[in-house]
């Protein structure tokens, strides 16, 4: 059967339940209280038999239930029988006290098994609430019936113990209520059926001690709708999870909580300041319970000032450690080092930070995924902590950065040591689940200088500046702050805010480098640089911008500029005769302009407008454009091929691009760097890179153009390997527009090629 109609039988049984609740105290009649009481008896006896084939029985529980059902009907039809033989009456009150004994112990168990994640507050919470119960029960139904009653003292005791066990029945309730997994509808119709069954006791033994006066019909009442309550409780089908423990409530039930136990506690008060001992038992009983009760109260509130405290413990910890590597964050650092330059100011130490950043970490997460990412976070994490002194701090502060405090170095060089110590660390691939990785990273140090630190953010400030110095440097390295770095980053902010406004300024210039066929000598083509002059006169050369300006953006209008500005440059040469009609402009492109969405259409708009074919555009991308975000760059490039236009890999061989990103990019020409043309005449290993580069780009069809040719030899040995163009300040430096007639000229002239080739004409 499916939960939803069982649901509805549930609910369909607390209605009749009401109902015949409702008929029986309006009716007031023994005979038909009886009646519906039987009634309601055989029904639950039913409900219980179909709910132990219908939901899933747990084995401990369900045999207690019927038990407590069978002794109960038992007890209540046998109740009032031998009134007339009052020592038999001791059958029926037994079985009371039984059914008591059950539910209270069928309930500890279900409670054991559900307390949530702070039992002993829900605990001491339910025994604050039994305990006043207990007190209540103790001054209002049994005090006063002792020796009263005409009842045997037996069954005095047998009604006494069983109005007791309700204190604890009710302590069971209430940490059912109290605890923190979720209440379904079986918990409260459980709560609902055992609360009016206590009510009902309660009416019962009160209408006994002469408290009050009201027909059986009325207590019966209770015990009626808390029979049906409990057959809807059984068959509905949240009953098979009542001993289990549920979801976490998200909100706790503080306030009923509250309100439940302050009542609790107000009760006893209450009855004791209207009310004296009025036995020596009164007496006993009283101070033992208010003892047990103030000795709950105690233990209760020491808990709570603890859990309070270890609460707020834990939250301090957790806003100042990173959670993937279980390190002090960053404003925890922060404190640390401001703790230790303290120190520092009083006792003289030096204090040293370490800014550790690992290298091309967005290359590891691109590549190897996120979760490999954490994985290295963590292995670094633990290969600082192992390499360092335990008197160092080692902390996350983000993504990749690490900062390491050593509260006491001696000198610079207990620094840089220990900054070594560090670097070494990374020579040992981590091993990672996705396999060996090796890492390496970029330390910037920076000891207390009084003079120049003044808080732990300049420390650090100045830590971080150094390690981007290790990064210039070409990472996997160490640098030490001094001074001068700042200068150097007031000086890159006046750069990158002056770079701005650069342009419509008009204070950035092209020169053009010829690139020459090495075996006709003829001038095939142009290499646009850009240079800035800035308003002081000063001019800055790419390699001190270009980084800027990508870095900002800036490179995607200056891109553009240049773009137009070469082709036009061209243009006017083909016209004015200068060069020849098919030589060729080549650009620089730096990946951030490939990514732009707008690029195809920016090169399609400039060669248009300059009326330049694009065969005769050759943009020049560095390999790291194939490295990373290669999809990206691949279509970019793939669109612009569409246009004509050509690419070329430029500074071949200074980046890590394999072979089979060659040959899955659209490429038609390689420019060997410098660095390898560098070698080519002294060393023989240069040669032999540069003989093999020249192999491969043949076998791929590429056009070779070997840059930064500075002396004869060098021209002589690549015209050896065949390579096919040259470039260089042998052949011309970069030159002004205006220059570009002369300079081709006089590389024209008669002879000047074969004396530039070193041959004799
Ligand atoms: P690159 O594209 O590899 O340009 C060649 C660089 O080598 C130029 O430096 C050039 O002046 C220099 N060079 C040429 N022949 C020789 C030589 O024989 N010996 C030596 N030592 N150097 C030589 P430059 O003009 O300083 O440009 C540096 C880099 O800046 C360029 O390297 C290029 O990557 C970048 N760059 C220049 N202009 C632009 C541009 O308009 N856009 C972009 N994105 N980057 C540019
Ligand atoms: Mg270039
Ligand atoms: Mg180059």
């Amino acid at each position: 059967m499916k939960d939803a109609p069982i649901a509805r039988i549930s609910l369909g049984l607390i209605g009749i339940g009401l109902v015949l609740a409702v008929t029986n105290s309006l009716v007031n009649s023994v005979a038909l209280s009886n009646k519906i009481y039987f009634i309601a008896t055989v029904q639950l006896a039913i409900a219980l038999l179909f709910a132990v084939r219908l939901n899933k029985p747990d084995r401990a529980v369900w045999p207690v239930l019927l038990l407590i059902v069978l002794c109960s009907s038992v007890a209540q039809i046998f109740d009032g029988t031998f009134t007339a033989q009052p020592s038999l009456q001791a059958i029926p009150e037994s079985l009371f006290l039984v059914v008591q004994l059950l539910l209270a112990s069928g309930l500890l168990f279900i409670v054991s098994r559900r307390l949530g994640s702070d039992p002993l507050s829900v605990l001491v919470d339910g025994l604050i609430v039994a305990l006043g119960a207990w007190f209540f029960i103790w001054k209002v139904l049994l005090q006063p019936t002792i020796g009263t009653q005409s009842i045997t003292p037996l069954i005095s005791v047998i009604q006494g113990s069983t109005l007791g066990i309700s204190a604890i029945v009710l302590f069971t309730l209430a940490t059912l209520l109290f605890g923190d997994s979720t209440r379904s509808a079986s918990v409260w119709l459980v709560t609902g059926a055992i609360s009016l069954t206590l009510f009902g006791d309660f009416l019962y033994a009160a209408n006994d001690a002469g408290r009050i006066d009201i027909t059986s019909t009325y207590s019966s009442t209770a015990y009626i709708f808390g029979l049906f309550l409990a057959s809807a409780a059984f068959i509905h089908p949240s009953i098979s999870l009542l001993t289990e423990r549920g979801p976490i409530l998200t909100q706790r039930p503080l306030m009923g909580r509250l309100i439940v136990t302050t009542a609790a506690l107000i009760l006893p008060v209450v009855v004791l300041a209207l009310t004296n001992p009025v036995d020596s038992v009164d007496r006993v009983v009283q101070t033992i319970s208010i003892f047990v009760l103030t000795a709950a109260v105690t233990s209760r509130i020491i808990h709570s000032v603890r859990a309070n405290a270890a609460t707020q413990h834990q939250l301090i910890e957790s806003a100042q450690t990173d959670a993937l590597t279980g390190l002090p964050n960053r404003s925890l650092m922060l404190a640390l080092v401001n703790n230790s330059l303290i120190t520092a100011m009083t006792e003289g130490r030096k204090p040293t930070v370490l800014f550790i950043d690992v290298d091309r970490f967005k290359n590891i997460n691109d590549s190897l995924g996120h979760q490999a990412g954490d994985a290295v976070l963590i292995a670094v994490a633990q290969r600082l902590r192992n390499a360092l002194p335990h008197r160092c701090a080692v902390a996350r502060i983000s993504g990749d950065e690490f900062v390491v405090l050593d509260p006491d170095t001696q000198d610079s060089s207990d620094a840089m040591q220990l900054a070594n110590r560090v670097l070494e660390s990374f020579y040992e691939p981590l091993n990672l689940r996705q396999g060996d990785v090796f890492v390496s990273a970029s330390i910037g140090v920076s000891s207390f200088d009084p003079s120049i630190t003044s808080t732990a953010d300049d420390l650090l400030r100045h830590a971080d500046t150094a390690m981007y110095r290790a990064k210039d440097a070409g990472r996997n390295c160490v640098a030490v702050f001094d001074e001068s770095m700042l200068e150097r980053v007031t000086q890159r902010l006046a750069i990158e805010t002056a770079l701005y406004r650069a342009l419509e300024r008009r204070e950035l210039r092209l020169v053009h480098q010829p690139i020459v066929d090495i075996d006709m000598g003829d001038v095939v083509g142009f290499e646009a640089l850009m240079r800035w002059q800035r308003d002081d006169g000063t001019m800055l050369s790419p390699a001190e911008f270009i980084p800027i300006a990508e870095e900002t953006g800036t490179i995607v209008p200056l891109g553009a500029w240049a773009l137009l500005e070469a082709l036009t440059h061209l243009r006017g040469w083909i016209t004015q005769g200068i060069c020849r009609s098919d030589a060729t402009m080549s650009v620089n492109v730096s990946p951030r302009q490939l990514h732009d969405p707008n690029f195809v259409a920016v090169v399609n708009e400039a060669l248009l407008r300059a009326h330049v074919p694009p065969e005769q555009l050759w943009l020049e991308v560095t390999e790291s454009v194939m490295i990373a975000q290669p999809e990206q760059a691949l279509d970019a490039l793939n669109a612009l091929c569409a246009l004509g236009v050509r690419i070329a890999i430029d500074d071949f061989g200074t980046g890590y691009s394999s072979l089979s990103l060659l040959q899955k990019f659209p490429i038609q020409r390689l420019k060997i760097d410098k660095s390898f043309v560098n070698g080519v005449a002294q060393d023989e290993s240069a040669r032999s890179l540069v003989r093999t580069i020249i192999a491969m780009g043949d076998s791929l069809g590429l056009d070779m153009v070997a840059e930064g040719i500075e002396s004869v030899e060098q021209l002589q040995i690549l015209a050896e390997m065949k390579c096919a163009k040259a470039q260089g300040f042998l052949i011309s430096h970069p030159v002004p527009p205006e220059s570009m007639g002369s300079t081709i000229a006089s590389l024209n002239s008669f002879g000047a090629w074969n004396k530039l080739r070193g041959k004799k004409s």
